[in-house]
């Protein structure tokens, strides 16, 4: 019936899937999960999983059951940003908010991570 169509209608707004998007996500899929590995490796922490996500609201999550997604523009942004999202991530698996001890750990495993906290906010996400 024709109301059917309005009910069932997804409630989250999809994002467009553009040649450059699926691109990047084809990019994501190959650099990111192996690379957060290493950090994850190089640094001590053990994570549950990893899914590249695109939508415009973060670079990056991590849930308190350790399955971390990360956003597929993250493949726009330099090495070293790339590498800030992901230890901010990998950190949050110690803690789960942004309190004094989360940020003096993110500090130990990315100096000057308030610098490049600042940088990433120059980037926009499509
Ligand atoms: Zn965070």
């Amino acid at each position: 019936m024709w109301f059917w169509r309005i009910v069932r209608r997804r409630p989250r707004r999809s994002l467009p899937e553009t040649p450059e998007v699926e691109q990047l996500r084809q990019e994501a899929r190959k650099v990111l999960p192996p690379r957060l590995a290493e950090l994850a490796s190089e640094h001590g922490f053990s994570y549950n999983s990893v899914r590249i996500k695109h939508n415009v609201s973060n670079w990056g999550s991590c849930s308190s059951k350790g399955n971390i997604n990360l956003n597929l523009n993250l493949m726009r942004l330099p090495e070293e940003l790339r590498d800030y999202v992901m230890l901010h991530e990998l950190c949050h698996l110690r803690y789960m908010n942004h309190g004094p001890e989360f940020h003096a750990l993110l500090e130990s495993l990315c100096p000057g991570h308030r610098k490049l906290s600042a940088q990433l906010k120059e980037y926009k996400l499509i």
